[in-house]
């Protein structure tokens, strides 16, 4: 039987994943695409924690440029999350994956508080869990959640998985002689100024010494070869 790499992993998975090729909001087939990968890893007995964005509703940084107070921005766009979320969950169960939603922001007719303890026992139980409201504070955004909840959980690996297959020298459609790095230290990322993740989430993850791989959630089947261990995207580590 196939080995998977990670026992426990943190996927990112950011609100735009879901749009497929919509402009704004949920794409249902598109949906169940990403849960399809999200089961097969499931399947292998890897234990999922998923810290879920919410960009394709509403963006608080967008918002409060247009003039509105930044943490009231914020705070909608953590609730964006919860409905991504909600989605997400729904989309698990048609897929036969069981799930728990976890909500840093407490809203408990609509979802369970994020409990960590219950988390990771849900995760031993084989469930996956779904965590929204990002870090329940304004002036962060999900990429710093899924560092935190994914040292939280004791996660492996960080899995953030964008529109695009790892971290380029240079933006990929600009420059058609950027290359994508196989590997590269948190160290050189630093240093050469790429665009991973927040800078936030980026030190949270590099003081924990906790494994970045950014690659393509539309790409079939990369998510599995990132779990088994495969040389997929781009992998950042200490
Ligand atoms: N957000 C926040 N605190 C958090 C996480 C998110 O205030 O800890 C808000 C923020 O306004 C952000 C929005 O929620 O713009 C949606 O999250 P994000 O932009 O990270 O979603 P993604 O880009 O992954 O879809």
């Amino acid at each position: 039987m196939t080995e998977p790499k990670y026992k426990r992993i943190l996927l990112k998975l950011s609100g735009e994943a879901l749009m497929g090729g919509d402009a704004y909001g949920i794409n249902r087939q598109t949906i169940a695409e990403i849960v399809a990968e999200i089961k097969a890893v499931v399947d292998l007995g890897v234990q999922v924690g998923v810290v879920i964005g919410g960009g394709n509703i509403f963006r608080g940084l967008a918002h409060a440029s247009n003039g509105m107070d930044r943490a009231q921005a914020d705070y909608m766009g953590m609730l964006a999350t919860v409905m991504n979320g909600l989605a997400l969950q729904d989309a698990m169960r048609a897929a036969g994956i069981v799930s728990r939603v976890q909500s840093a922001l407490n809203i408990e007719q609509v979802v369970e508080p994020y409990i960590r303890g219950k988390a990771i026992r849900y995760l031993e139980q084989g469930r996956t869990v779904i965590f929204a409201a990002g870090t329940g504070n304004p002036f962060f955004t999900t990429d710093t959640a899924a560092a935190l909840r994914g040292a939280e959980i004791g996660a492996e690996i960080v899995l953030k998985a964008t529109k695009v297959d790892g971290i380029y020298s240079a933006d990929p459609k600009k420059f058609a002689d950027a290359v994508r790095y196989d590997r590269i230290s948190f160290d050189d990322a630093i240093a050469q100024n790429l665009a991973v993740m927040d800078a936030t989430a980026f030190a949270l993850c590099r003081d924990q010494r906790l494994p970045i791989n950014v690659f393509s959630i539309y790409k079939p089947g990369a998510l599995m070869r990132v779990v088994l261990g495969e040389n997929e995207g781009t992998l950042v580590v200490c």
